[in-house]
C-alpha cells in the first residue's frame, strides 16, 4: 500500500525542530503495521529546486519516524524506477519503506500522469493521510488515485475532515468565529463562507485595521489592504442585515515600528491611533469584551493571532484570548501555523479539541473550497 503523509516539518539544517506532523500520523502508521500492510510511505519536504537540492532529503524524517515507532524505516533515496520496484517487492508485512522527497521529481507538482502511474505500480491500496497537502492537485495527492484499485483517507485526514466539517456544515450553536493574522485578503473568503453559520465574528490582528478603515475610523499607519475596503464594507453591511455580531477592536497597543524595544502607546477606546503609529495588538478593553463574548459558545473556530504575538509587548492580546478560549466548554478548533504556535506559547494546547495540521489546507476548507486530495478519494470510491 501507498501512504501519502505530510511530513513537511520545519528543519534547522538536518535537525527537525518540530515533529508534530510526524506524530499526528502515528495512529494510521501503527494501525497499518498491526494489520500487516507493506507500507510505501512518501512525503514532500520544503520547496527543493531539483533532486540536487540534497538539504531537502527526507532521510532525517525517515529516521525520526523510525525513532517514534521504535521500528526500522527503510529509506531508499529514490522515488520511481527499478531499484524502488525491487525494494517494494522485498518488503515484508508490517514493514515500512520511505521514498525520497516527492518534490525531487518535477512530475509531482505538475500532477503528471506518467509519474503518478510509476508511483502507483504494484499498489493495491492508496491512503491519503496528508491533510496539509490535500489542497494541492499534485501527482501523489490527486493523479495517483486514478491508478490504484482503492483510495481512502487515513485517520488524520478523517479527523481533520470531521472537525472542520463541524465548522462549515451543521455547526453546534452558539458558534463564534475568531479571525486575526496579517492579511485580510486571506481571511475574507472564510468570513464570506461562514458568516451565515456563526452568529459572532471577532476580528483582531492586522486584518482588523482594513475593517476599521472601511468604517471610516482613523487607523494611523496600521497595516491596511486598500484593495479590500469595499469587500469589508459589504461584510459589515451583511452582518448588520443578518444580525450577526461582527466585533472589531475598540482599543489598541500601538507603536512606530514592529520591534521588541520600541516605545508603545495604549490607544484607549474612542481615541485615534496616532498618524505615524501602527496598531500591533488589541487593547485590554477589547480583550475583556472578546473574552466575555466567548463565554456562551458551544463551538469556537479560531484562525490568526490578535497581534504581533512574536514580540512580547504585542503578545498579550493573543495570549489572553488563547486563555479565554481554553477556559470555554465549547468545542474548539484552531487552524494556522502562527495561531497554533501562539496557543503553545500560552500553554493551553492540551485544552483545544482540534489543532489543524494544515495551514493553507484548513484555510481553503473553511473558505468552502473543494480540496483535490479529498475530492479524488470520493471519486475513486
Ligand atoms: P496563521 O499562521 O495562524 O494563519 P497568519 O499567518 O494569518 O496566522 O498571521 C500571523 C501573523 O500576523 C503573525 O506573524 C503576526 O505577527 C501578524 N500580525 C498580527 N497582528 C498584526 C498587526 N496588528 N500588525 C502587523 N502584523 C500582525
Ligand atoms: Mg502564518
Amino acid at each position: 500500500m501507498f501512504l501519502r503523509v505530510d511530513f513537511n516539518v520545519p528543519l534547522d539544517g538536518a535537525q527537525i525542530t518540530d515533529d508534530t506532523r510526524i506524530r499526528s500520523t502515528l495512529p494510521s502508521i501503527r494501525y497499518l503495521i498491526e494489520e500487516g500492510a507493506k507500507i510505501i510511505c512518501a512525503t514532500h519536504l520544503g520547496r527543493p529546486k531539483s533532486d540536487k537540492d540534497k538539504k531537502y532529503s527526507v532521510k532525517p524524517v525517515a529516521d525520526r519516524l523510525s525513532q517514534l515507532i521504535g521500528k526500522e524505516v527503510k529509506f531508499i533515496g529514490e522515488l520511481i524506477g527499478s531499484q524502488v520496484e525491487n525494494a517494494k517487492s522485498q518488503l515484508n508485512e508490517g514493514e515500512i519503506l520511505m521514498l525520497e522527497n516527492l518534490r525531487f521529481h518535477p512530475g509531482e507538482t505538475e500532477n503528471d500522469e506518467e509519474f503518478a502511474r510509476e508511483l502507483a505500480k504494484g499498489i493495491n491500496v492508496y491512503i491519503n493521510d496528508a491533510f496539509g497537502a490535500s489542497h494541492r492537485a499534485h501527482a501523489s495527492i490527486q493523479k495517483i488515485t486514478e491508478f490504484v484499485p482503492v483510495a481512502a483517507a487515513g485517520f488524520l485526514l478523517k479527523k481533520e475532515i470531521d472537525f472542520l466539517s463541524l465548522a462549515t456544515e451543521n455547526p453546534p450553536q452558539p458558534y463564534t468565529l475568531i479571525l486575526g493574522g496579517a492579511k485580510v485578503s486571506d481571511k475574507i473568503p472564510i468570513i464570506n463562507n461562514l458568516m451565515e453559520k456563526a452568529q459572532k465574528i471577532m476580528i483582531g490582528g492586522a486584518m482588523a485595521y482594513t475593517f476599521l478603515k472601511a468604517k471610516g475610523i482613523n487607523v494611523g499607519n496600521s497595516l491596511v489592504e486598500n484593495d479590500y475596503l469595499d469587500q469589508c464594507r459589504d461584510i459589515i453591511k451583511t452582518a448588520e442585515e443578518k444580525k450577526i455580531k461582527l466585533l472589531l477592536p475598540v482599543d489598541h497597543v500601538a507603536a512606530m515600528k514592529i520591534e521588541p524595544e520600541v516605545t508603545i502607546r495604549m490607544v484607549k477606546k474612542g481615541k485615534d491611533i496616532p498618524e505615524e503609529m501602527m496598531g500591533l495588538d488589541i487593547g485590554f478593553e477589547t480583550i475583556e469584551l472578546y473574552s466575555n463574548e466567548l463565554k456562551d459558545a458551544e463551538l469556537i473556530v479560531w484562525n490568526g493571532p490578535m497581534g504581533v504575538f512574536e514580540i512580547e509587548n504585542f503578545a498579550a492580546g493573543t495570549l489572553e484570548i488563547a486563555k479565554a478560549v481554553a477556559k470555554s466548554k465549547a468545542i474548539i478548533i484552531i487552524g494556522g501555523g502562527d495561531s497554533i504556535s501562539a496557543v503553545n506559547k500560552a500553554g493551553v494546547a492540551d485544552r483545544i479539541s482540534h489543532l489543524s495540521t494544515g495551514g493553507g489546507a484548513s484555510l481553503e476548507f473553511l473558505s468552502g473550497l473543494k480540496l483535490p486530495g479529498i475530492e479524488s478519494l470520493s471519486e475513486a470510491e
